[in-house]
């Protein structure tokens, strides 16, 4: 339960306001989340990292000397935007490049990958390592699809201490990567967790049991027992962890050093932790291992969510001077950071300055025909707005089937930062590219998450085929969509049966186009590619997925359909009316 707010719209923003207030001795405030407040005398590798927020100290709390340069801090639960993200980066960037990392999430990955790519087209050298640690988000021999969840400290460790000890790009790249292939970590759950202002939890877990290897963001466990003792919760920890098969390559128990961070999730007290952890610790040594700097606290949690995760981070030499380099954040510390050579960041230029960046340009010319595209635009967005508000908790419950739960709240929040930056513009002359590149820009920027990116793109994609100048046609609309098609599967990389809105969004594209190469009416060709898109939306619930967060859970989403497919659906059956209705109906060919 969470019981203080103010509008539970704007909690994460506040949040990050107070946190900013309480913490200025290491991160100052910058568009899209925090930066570090000091710098050292030498310019240094910036290490960024985020995620949504909910996670505290993930991902704010982690920015300081030693450790993490800038944090994108994401609205509850849902990734930052690529604005966002490419915002943080560039007041963090020290032209010596950039090293990206957070938690392997679908929405995390799609927006971080297209901030990199507008830093690198400006020639920053900018990497990515995603952080892979939760043993039960898929089987060892598929690594690179596990989820990050407090492992994420060890990666991002690695890397700060490497870039605040001078080193190179390659070598902080190389420190995370190696950091990310040497920890695992293994969760367990209690109780769901409430949203500010959520009257129901996101998530429950039956009363008396626990759910184990249950998501940060409540994505469903693998297994639900009853709850053991502590020490029966230890030697379960210790049980799968020292698993052979989890034993990262060159790694030994016998003999080995290793980092344990035991984390609680959100509600579970301190005190609890250190009862499970002196088994653990007993479980560990008894096996062979040697137990460094140990960590016992909160490092990821998960709003009010009751649970607790084990973290190993499998030392060898280079990880141990790195894990014990001194670091100082406001929620994490190690050895002892000699801040006297520090500076204070202004924001006056510079890679201290919040700069220019993200400023809205002058819309360019527009022809009275784009203009009158963009009105008809805007209706529509205005009517997506009001289905997707219909109809935001049952999206959010078929996402809770096998994702986490937040489809809803993620549309919701899009469709109305699109609808409210179109009636923003209404009046100032925009052409359809124009209108629709804004709308896109504030629907990703608002709503985060997977959907939120990808609807950003289709936005985009369909107005830069309508331009600002040229008469917006029936075959340039289908075009667009056509096109936005091909964007969605390229940045997202799921085909057609992977269980994501691709499934809905192919029929509706190609039923389009084939309609109105057919000669039939605009009105007619959509209602046509609407109805496709509806079945194709509603077959889904025989598929397993393939992509995304419920690609983990497969047979929990039998029998329910994917709820990108079904809002993109929904949003196209809408749509029809408005271009029925047109008073200014879009001219065919
Ligand atoms: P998140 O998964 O970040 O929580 P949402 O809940 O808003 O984001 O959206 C989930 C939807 O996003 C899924 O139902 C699916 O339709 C779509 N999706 C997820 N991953 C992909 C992908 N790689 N390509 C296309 N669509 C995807
Ligand atoms: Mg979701």
């Amino acid at each position: 339960m969470t019981r203080l707010w103010n509008d539970p719209a704007s909690f994460a923003d506040d949040m990050v306001e107070g946190f900013v207030r309480a913490n200025g001795r290491w991160v100052r405030r910058v568009s899209g989340g925090v930066s570090r407040s000091t710098r050292s005398p030498e310019p240094e590798v910036a290490v960024v990292i985020g995620g949504g927020s909910g996670h505290y100290p993930a991902f704010g709390g982690l920015v300081g000397p030693g450790l993490a340069h800038g944090a994108a801090m994401g609205n509850l639960f849902a990734s930052p935007s690529a604005h966002q993200v490419e915002s943080v980066i560039r007041s963090s960037e020290q032209g010596r490049g950039v090293l990206l990392s957070f938690g392997n999430y679908a929405g995390d990955v799609l927006h971080f990958g297209a901030a990199q790519e507008a830093l690198r087209q400006d020639g920053v050298d900018c990497r990515t390592v995603v952080v892979t640690d939760d043993i039960f988000s898929a089987p060892q021999s598929q690594k690179a699809r596990r989820r990050g969840i407090a492992g994420d400290l060890t990666v991002f460790k690695a890397a700060g201490a490497a870039a605040a000890a001078g080193s190179g790009i390659d070598d902080v790249e190389r420190a995370a990567v190696l950091a990310n292939a040497r920890t695992r970590s293994m969760g367990v759950a209690f109780t769901g967790c409430t949203l500010p202002g959520a009257e129901e939890p996101l998530f429950t877990v039956p009363e008396g049991k626990m759910a184990v290897g249950l998501g940060i963001h409540g994505e469903p466990g693998i297994d639900i027992t009853d709850i053991p003792s502590a020490d029966g919760l230890a030697e379960l920890f210790v049980d799968r962890l020292l698993d052979a098969a989890e034993v990262p390559e060159g790694a030994t128990i016998k003999g080995g050093r290793v980092v344990p961070i035991l984390n609680g999730l959100g509600s579970v007290k301190n005190e609890e932790l250190y009862v499970v952890y002196a088994r653990i610790a007993d479980l560990l040594t008894e096996a062979g291992l040697t137990l460094v700097d140990p960590r016992v606290g909160e490092f990821c949690t998960s709003f009010d969510m009751a649970g607790v995760s084990l973290t190993l981070l499998w030392l060898d030499e280079e990880l141990e001077r790195l894990w014990l380099a001194p670091a100082d954040t406001p929620a994490f510390a190690a050895g002892s950071v000699d801040s006297s050579a520090l500076e204070a960041v202004t924001m006056d230029g510079g890679y201290g300055g919040d700069g220019e960046w993200g400023e809205e340009a002058e819309l360019p010319a527009s022809s009275e025909e784009s203009r009158k595209a963009a009105g008809v635009i805007s209706q529509a967005l205005a009517v997506m707005r009001d289905a997707i508000d219909a109809q935001a908790a049952e999206l959010g419950r078929i996402d809770a089937i096998a994702g986490d739960g937040d489809h809803g709240i993620g549309m919701q929040r899009g469709t109305v930062a699109a609808a409210e930056a179109a009636m923003a513009l209404g009046g100032q002359g925009a052409g359809a590219e124009s209108l629709l590149t804004r709308c896109g820009d504030a629907w990703s920027d608002r709503a985060g998450g997977t959907s939120g990116a990808l609807w950003g793109l289709i936005l985009k994609t369909v107005g830069s085929h309508l331009g600002d100048t040229s008469p917006a046609t029936a075959a340039t609309l289908a075009a667009g969509i056509s096109a936005a098609k091909t964007a969605v599967m390229d940045y997202g990389k799921a085909k057609v049966g992977d269980k994501t809105m691709v499934d809905a969004l192919v029929p509706f594209a190609d039923t389009l186009a084939a309609r109105v190469t057919a000669g039939e009416s605009l009105a007619e060709a959509w209602r046509k590619a609407a109805s496709a898109a509806a079945t194709a939306a509603e077959a889904t619930a025989d598929l397993m997925p393939g992509m995304g967060r419920a690609r983990s859970h497969g047979a929990k989403s039998l029998g329910t359909p994917d709820p990108g497919a079904v809002s993109l659906a929904l949003i196209a059956e809408r749509i029809h009316t408005v271009i029925a209705a047109s008073v200014t109906p879009i001219p065919s060919i």
